[in-house]
């Protein structure tokens, strides 16, 4: 399971969820060269464990588990985990 960064996000972006993540798995961070131009931030799915920490830190509520994604948003779930093949 992996918590999954969703629309909200797009056009936020302030990176909140990035201080409250344990693992440091939400990215591009501020710190990142891809931030500039990212269209919003993601979980990697491999990484996140699944602690929640990130959820209440979001100003936009963007952020679900896996489980527990909106239906509009399911494409999400795929778009997190896709932008860590790259
Ligand atoms: S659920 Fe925890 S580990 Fe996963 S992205 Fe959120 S803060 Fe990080
Ligand atoms: S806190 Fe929410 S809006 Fe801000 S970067 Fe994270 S997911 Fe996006």
């Amino acid at each position: 399971m992996t918590y999954v960064v969703c629309e909200p996000c797009i056009g936020t972006k302030d990176t909140a969820c990035v201080d409250a993540c344990p693992v440091d798995c939400i990215h591009p961070t501020k710190e990142e060269a891809e931030f500039e131009a990212a269209e919003m931030l993601y979980i990697d799915p491999a990484e996140c464990i699944d602690c929640g920490a990130c959820v209440p830190a979001c100003p936009v509520e963007a952020i679900f588990e896996e489980s527990e994604v909106p239906e509009k948003w399911t494409d999400f779930t795929a778009k997190n985990a896709e932008h860590f093949l790259k």
